[in-house]
């Protein structure tokens, strides 16, 4: 049993930087949580105040119910895995991840044993007597997982532990310590500033900008309701594509884009919705994903409109066309089937069933 309660947390640094401010999370038993937003938005400063290493200026930390704001690190039962693996050069891959559980005067065989089971369960059997330098970066990043793993800790932080990784490495090491959390049924807490380490790893992911939570929830809730525009724009890739405009109603509900290139006429399904906002500026969001190649969609709720491309980039299995609507950067997703050429016009078909409307003002999702 490991739960993790942060209850108005608030860090305030030395020269008044506010780096994280009223933070709620509640990280239950065994759950695997993600703490994601852009640099510098106060993920790894709230980490970190769960582990001890900086101090909470206001608010209170519970592990288990027990309040543990003046707990040292050490008597925390917390284990922290850095981005830099903090390995120590000059010990073999076996004193490494045996040197925490020396220092605290576990029994050799004891140690023995945790160590030879870590290096089981992360493929390191054959490398325990190597020194570090002759590792590669992903099977550093192992011994420094393995090191955690020993102490068999009530609660595991990682701190962007795959970020120096190549782009291959970082994607299998993400499906190992997804396994991993599966193996151990342990709780865990884990911080990026990659949406997709997020959305893949995270049974929940706690977005956040300029040290304020933003929204909390499962990555699906997060992709389909997203609270407001920043959580809407950072969850998914390529990015929501926004266009600012007013919704009148002319021959039905209707959305005008500001310099009048787009004109969408909406489902009368979305007029609750929306009931406060005739009149009114609002942005729409519609997802590259919710655009497609009209020679190949079909559905009777979309709207066809004609593009100029402008970059065509094709990934493989799908190409992204990059086009602009009044002064607004957008891409769309299609399969890779026939693929088009810059410099020409498209038509592509808009998913009606697929927009997101944002409040001009507050950005918040209407
Ligand atoms: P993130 O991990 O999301 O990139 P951080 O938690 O490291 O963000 O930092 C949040 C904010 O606090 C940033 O503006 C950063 O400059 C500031 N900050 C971080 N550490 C310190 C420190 N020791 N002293 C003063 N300001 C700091």
């Amino acid at each position: 049993m490991a739960e993790v309660t942060l209850k108005n947390v608030t860090k305030v640094y030395e020269g008044g930087q506010v780096a994280a401010k009223d933070i709620n999370i509640n990280v239950h038993d065994k759950e695997f949580v993600v703490l994601v937003g852009p640099s510098g938005c106060g993920k790894s400063t709230t980490l970190r105040m769960i582990a001890g290493l900086e101090e909470i200026t206001s608010g209170e930390l519970f592990i288990d119910n027990k309040k543990v704001n003046d707990v040292s690190p050490k008597d925390r039962d917390i284990a922290m895995v850095f981005q830099n693996y903090a390995l120590y050069p000059h010990m073999t891959v076996y004193e490494n991840m045996a040197f925490g559980l020396k220092l605290r005067k576990f029994p050799k065989e004891e140690i023995k044993q945790r160590v030879n089971d870590a290096a089981k369960i992360l493929g390191l059997e054959d490398y325990l007597t190597r020194k570090p330098k002759a590792l590669s970066g992903g099977q550093r990043q192992r011994v420094a997982v393995g090191r955690a793993i020993v102490r068999k800790p009530k609660v595991f932080l990682f701190d962007e532990p795959l970020s120096n990784l190549d782009a291959k490495l970082r994607v299998q090491m993400r499906t190992e310590i997804s396994k991993l959390h599966q193996n151990l049924g342990a709780t865990m807490i884990y911080v990026t500033h990659d949406q997709t380490e997020a959305m893949t790893m995270g049974d929940r992911i706690v977005i956040m900008k300029d040290g304020i939570i933003h929204q909390i929830d499962t990555p699906l809730n997060l992709y389909n309701q997203p609270i407001n525009k920043f959580v809407a724009g950072f969850i998914g890739s390529p990015s929501m594509n926004f266009i600012e405009g007013t919704l009148v109603h002319e021959n039905g509900l209707t959305f005008k884009s500001k310099e009048k290139f787009l004109t969408l006429k909406l489902n009368e399904s979305l007029g609750e919705r929306l009931k406060n906002y005739l009149g009114k500026s609002v942005w729409l969001g519609i997802r590259p994903e919710d655009i497609y190649d009209s020679d190949s969609f079909t559905a009777n709720n979309s709207v066809k409109v004609d593009v100029r491309l402008e970059v065509v980039e094709p990934m493989g299995n799908e190409i992204f066309l990059y086009f602009t609507i009044d002064s607004s950067q957008f891409v769309a997703r299609i399969p890779a089937r026939k693929k088009p050429e810059p410099n020409t016009t498209k038509t592509l078909s808009i998913d009606l069933n697929k927009l997101h409307f944002f409040d001009a003002d507050s950005e918040k999702s209407i």
